[in-house]
């Protein structure tokens, strides 16, 4: 066959954020694109992630800021929290964002196709009865919930669930230290749920900076989560009123109406008709790609959660517009995955960019370390104890800033901007150089002076 004859330049399977920005650019640049997707546009981040995850982060604060708004002269009347006010404002809030993805597509000329893809072949894609053929596709699945199997795992939830549920929980078990657990954890506790949260080791967030782990750890114990490390559910069985009788592997029994399971998400290769092709998976099934996201079947191309890299939204918006632009384009686009910013929307708010300490110290010989920890000036009045922590983490030899690591309120607001100084190569001088902006926490990155090695 020659290439003149398929249907398409390009077809997606996918339509998250990866998938979304591959084929508007593809279309932008001249290609004859179409996406497939069977459930709602956006994918994840949209869906069941980034957005509704965020919208709820801001809701469960607000039990901590009546209470802060007292040492400001505020009397606060009765307060009660309606979770299906919440809930349902989010899902229409979601459903108008599904339709400007829509229209957004329309409006760049990619043509949606609304079904399940099955690859049935190097370049045919089956939807129901229907076959497409496309000279180059691109999988862009994503990723979904893994929840490891025990006795009485069909009783747990997962962030698939979490947006949707019919009641909010009295009292939640959240298990799991990554990026969705942490950010759960202080979601359930500020909208009112007494809060466990279980990580099978002695620290979470494993793979940040350690002195950040801790410090969050604290804070979240010191607003009210009940952090349990060390800790597994060995069984749970449901009760007779619905809750759930969770028996953990130190031998404790708890008694909880929700368990939610966010220990870690896998690429959604299963029943996508694979074998019908040379496109090689490691055992979790992520799909293998090369530096331009073509798999070992040169006209299969991945991106975005499905190759397990890292899982972000705006890695998979990157990746998207270099293949658009390598496949149609000017080419020569490659994804810098150096320095890459990101933040846990925990509470309070995690950002980080570039080296921790420890993976500082094993690439550089000299490392100074810059702290500082500090009460916000809001929580002067504010009566609440929140303490907001600062590291830098610098090559003694080159000056330049290696890492920047924040705990507190807007971290990931302000660790932004340091990421574009980080990706420039700025030093410590041209830190200390800097100017505050007074009074604000992110002066204090431009104010220290002294290593405290
Ligand atoms: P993560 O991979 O971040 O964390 C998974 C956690 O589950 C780890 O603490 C891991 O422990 C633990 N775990 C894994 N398997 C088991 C098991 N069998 N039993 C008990 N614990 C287990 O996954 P998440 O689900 O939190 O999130 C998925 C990804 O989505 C994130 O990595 C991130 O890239 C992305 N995301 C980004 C967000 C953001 O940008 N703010 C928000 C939410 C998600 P251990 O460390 O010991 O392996």
């Amino acid at each position: 066959m020659s290439e003149h004859s398929y249907d398409y330049d390009l077809l997606v399977i996918g339509a998250g954020s990866g998938g979304v920005r591959a084929s508007r650019m593809a279309s932008n640049l001249g290609a004859k694109v179409a996406v497939i997707e069977d459930s709602a546009l956006g994918g994840t981040c949209v869906n069941v992630g980034c957005v509704p995850k965020k919208l709820f982060v801001y809701g469960s604060h607000f039990s901590e800021d009546f209470e802060a708004a007292a040492g400001f002269g505020w009397t606060v009347g009765e307060r009660s929290f309606d979770w299906p006010t919440l809930r349902d404002n989010k899902s229409a809030e979601i459903e108008r964002l599904n339709g400007i993805y829509g229209n957004i597509l329309g409006g760049a000329g990619v043509e949606v196709i609304e079904g399940r893809g099955v690859i049935s072949g190097p370049n045919s894609v089956q939807v129901g009865n229907k076959t497409y053929t496309a000279a180059n596709i691109l999988i862009a699945v994503g990723g979904w919930p893994f929840v490891p199997e025990f006795p009485g795992s069909e009783h747990v939830i997962s962030s698939n669930e979490v947006f949707y549920l019919e009641q909010f929980p009295k009292r939640a078990i959240v298990v799991g230290g990554g990026y969705i657990a942490v950010e759960f954890a202080g979601i359930f506790h500020g909208l009112g749920a007494e809060t466990h949260q279980l990580y099978r080791g002695p620290m979470f967030l494993r793979g940040f900076d350690d002195d950040l782990r801790e410090f969050v750890a604290n804070e979240m114990q010191q607003k009210g989560v009940n952090l349990h490390f060390n800790t597994d559910i060995e069984k749970i069985d449901k009760n007779t009123d619905g809750s759930l009788k969770v028996s953990l592997n130190n031998g404790e029994v708890m008694e909880v109406d929700c368990v939610m399971y966010a220990t870690g998400r896998r690429a959604k290769t299963q029943g996508l008709g694979l074998e019908t092709t040379a496109v090689e998976m490691r055992d979790n099934g992520s799909i293998v790609v090369d530096e331009n996201y073509r798999s070992a079947e040169p006209s299969i191309y991945a991106l975005g959660d499905v190759i397990g890299g890292l899982e972000l939204t705006p890695v998979a918006l990157a990746e998207g517009m270099a293949l658009a632009h390598n496949l149609f384009g000017e080419g020569g686009r490659v994804v810098d995955y150096d320095n890459i910013p990101t933040a846990v929307f925990s509470q309070p708010n995690i950002a980080t960019v570039g080296l921790s300490e420890i993976e500082a110290r094993k690439r550089y010989d000299n490392i100074d370390i810059y702290k500082s920890s500090f009460k916000h000036m809001k929580h002067t009045l504010s009566g609440l104890p929140e303490r907001t922590f600062m590291k830098l983490v610098v090559d003694k030899d080159s000056d330049k800033v290696l890492g920047a690591h924040m705990v507190g309120s807007d971290a990931g607001e302000i660790i932004q901007g340091l990421a574009v100084a980080i990706r420039a190569g700025a030093t410590k001088a041209i830190f200390d150089s800097t100017i505050g902006i007074h009074p604000t926490a992110a002066e204090e990155f431009v104010t220290m002076r002294e290593p405290t090695n």
